[in-house]
């Protein structure tokens, strides 16, 4: 049976328990037009103080579900961050992950395959890095660059990427039927903010080594990259790996909406440490 067919019932039940839709949360299968998005909402958050307390807040709790995560050692969290470039995916990973014990976090960040990931599949690298158990994952960016940089430039046919949507499906399919829970956040600039955030780069010395040409090659496309992300939300929104669409134009707003995202998800895992088999009264441990 194909993943985008499976019934909800093949869906953990932990992970359906409570599985209540936040604001930011894409229903499945839904279409959504990007540019109709203001990407510097704020939902959820009065002020940017109110926003940094809380994220604040939030990282506490997620060193400590990581913790309790860790030691159950049995289930995965990954994080799948996509975005035009500076939309924060680097700045998502350094502000809301860093109350994290790094033993237990694996962050991958993925660039143009090498040759010997070019001889694979398009998973084949992606899979490879997938959390194991206990731990927590991130993808800067991901398989879907393969439905995104690849489509934009015709990397491969239509009819070798247009097959992708199915397999991703698919894939995210195993790795939630296994036990690892996956977060896919789009953080959603406008080209407006984009050109801000270029401009800094180019300004500001402490920040020229953030500048690359390409960024602004890329840009160039910015209308193809807005309707192929469009296809990526709407075909590959699915029950049991939704995504998130973060307006992003705000850091302070797109970090402390990621930690609770997170949080929220991990506090519904809720991850158990097992309890010893042994009996305390008849352990004697000796000098
Ligand atoms: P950065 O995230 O700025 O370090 O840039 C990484 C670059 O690698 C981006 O330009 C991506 O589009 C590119 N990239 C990542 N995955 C792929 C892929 N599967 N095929 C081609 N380019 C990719
Ligand atoms: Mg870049």
């Amino acid at each position: 049976m194909l993943a985008s067919h499976r019934r909800s019932t093949d869906i953990p039940a932990w992970y359906r328990v409570g599985m209540a839709s936040n604001e930011l949360q894409l229903p499945a299968g839904k279409r959504v037009k990007l540019l109709d998005r203001n990407a510097a909402r704020t939902p959820g958050v009065r002020d940017r103080a109110e926003a940094e307390q809380r994220l604040a807040a939030n990282r506490e709790k997620l060193g400590e579900l990581q913790y309790r995560l860790w030691a159950e050692n049995e289930r995965a969290i990954l994080l799948v961050l996509q975005g035009m470039d500076t939309s924060g995916k680097d700045g998502v990973v350094r502000h809301v992950l860093t109350g994290m014990n790094p033993t237990g976090l694996r962050v991958t960040s993925f660039k143009k395959p090498s040759e010997v990931e070019m001889d694979h599949d398009f998973l084949w690298r992606i899979h490879e890095a997938a959390p194991a158990r206990g731990e927590v994952g991130v993808f800067n960016r991901s398989h879907y660059e393969d439905v995104l940089v690849v489509r934009v430039h015709g990397l491969v046919p239509r009819t070798v990427w247009s097959r992708r949507y199915a397999q991703i499906n698919e894939f995210e399919g195993l790795l939630t039927g296994e036990g690892t829970t996956i977060v896919k956040c789009f953080l959603h600039i406008s080209k407006d903010e984009q050109k801000q955030r270029l401009l800094d780069r180019i300004k500001d010395p402490e920040k020229n080594w953030k500048f690359n040409q390409t960024d602004v090659t890329e840009r160039r496309h910015w209308a193809d990259y807005m309707a192929a992300y469009e296809d990526v939300l709407g075909k590959c929104g699915t029950e049991w790996a939704p995504w998130h669409i973060i307006p992003a134009d705000r850091k302070w707003y797109r970090n402390w909406a990621i930690s609770e995202i997170l949080v929220k998800t991990m506090e519904r895992m809720n991850p158990r440490p097992p309890r010893g088999t042994f009996k305390a009264s008849e352990l004697f441990i000796g000098d």
